[in-house]
């Protein structure tokens, strides 16, 4: 990263832009794998004014730019992100609720750095249902809009009437339902977009049957996923009409590691930290469990993890395997 990009970002940042962007920023700690190198240059804007004004000028001087939510779906690299990262950050931590008059449901704007835990947890208090099925899906209200996050058969893209954000060109625009692609585990958005705030249209439920819901889901996770080592959940999509953990075990790769990441002995479908593993190590992993999974059920995981940053290629894995 050159200086000068330093220099020309803040000169387009409000007079706060200063405290707002990092140099060399690590962000291992902001990631639920707990790995990864440096931003050249992290943002956590605290207006929409002041993104606006860093996308635009990153776009005018040729910088790349990366979006980071909670952090809980993604990979980076040991090597970090050139660039700069933009990670929204408390002034896009709020709720604002407006109540039908019968009171039969509910719409809420929810800004993009809001936990989805707490989100939920204020939909269950208020007696409004339709995203308890996300309880304990950690992150962000961006990151889980933007994965179209889902569990127990229920997804954020039905619930979703509106997404506010900022275009890389620092235009701020409101896509409405209409145009809104949501897939299993992806929005796709015709132009990327670092997305600001999320509308969510709920229904009146009561709050005593919410909370049961919620402590059912809580629970059923509790048994179903690996505690205790870091880790970004599942790491492949399911095929369709197939779950990928099953694919993983059948290959008889449950526990199989590479350096320090290893696939969970609970899940086949965590890779887990289990302290110290390097991104390339999970990389690695990865691309072993697919040629493992390919030659033995013909069929291609597709990682629902994203990869930021660069990587190696990974020819040295099988080398590295160990059980
Ligand atoms: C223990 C565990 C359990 C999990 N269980 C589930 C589950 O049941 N169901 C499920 O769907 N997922 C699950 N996940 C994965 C993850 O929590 C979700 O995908 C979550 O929605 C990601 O949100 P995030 O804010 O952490 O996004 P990140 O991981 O930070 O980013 C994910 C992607 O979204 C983009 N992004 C993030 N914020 C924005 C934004 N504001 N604007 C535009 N793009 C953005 C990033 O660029 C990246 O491509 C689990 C993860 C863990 C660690």
């Amino acid at each position: 990263m050159s200086a000068d990009a330093y220099t020309e970002l803040l000169r387009a940042l409000p007079a706060d832009g200063a405290s707002a962007l990092s140099v060399d920023a690590p962000l291992a700690r902001c990631t639920s794998f707990r790995i990864g190198g440096p931003a050249d240059l992290l943002l956590a804007p605290t207006s929409v004014a002041m993104l606006a004004a860093a996308l635009a000028t990153a776009q005018r001087i040729g910088l790349s730019v990366t979006i980071l939510g909670g952090g809980t779906n993604v990979l980076v690299s040991d090597r970090g992100v050139r660039g700069l990262v933009v990670r929204l950050g408390r002034a896009f931590d709020y709720r604002r609720w407006e109540i039908a008059d019968d009171a039969s449901s509910a719409v809420v704007e929810a800004g993009a750095s809001t936990r989805l835990a707490k989100l939920v947890a204020e939909s269950v208090q208020r007696g409004f249902g339709g995203i308890e099925f996300a309880a304990g899906i950690p992150g962000s209200v961006g990151g889980g809009a933007l994965m179209n996050a889902g569990a127990f058969g229920g997804e954020l893209g039905n619930v979703i009437d509106c997404i506010a954000g900022c275009t890389l060109a620092g235009e701020v625009v409101d896509l409405v339902r209409s145009r809104l692609d949501f897939s299993y585990r992806k929005l796709a958005l015709a132009d990327a977009l670092v997305i600001t705030s999320v509308r969510f249209r709920l229904a009146r439920s009561s709050t005593a049957k919410l909370r049961s819901t919620v402590q059912t889901v809580q629970a059923k996770r509790r048994t179903k996923q690996p505690l205790g080592f870091p880790n970004a959940g599942s790491i492949f999509k399911n095929p369709a009409g197939e779950f990928a953990g099953r694919l993983i075990e059948q290959a008889g790769l449950k526990g199989t590691a590479v350096g320090n990441a290893q696939v969970s002995p609970d899940h086949a479908n965590f890779i887990v930290n289990l302290g110290g593993a390097r991104a390339q190590d999970v990389h690695d992993l990865m691309s072993l469990v697919q040629g493992a999974v390919w030659r033995r059920s013909g069929v291609w995981l597709e990682p629902e993890v994203r990869l930021i940053g660069e990587w190696d290629e990974a020819a040295s894995a099988s080398t590295q395997m160990s059980e």
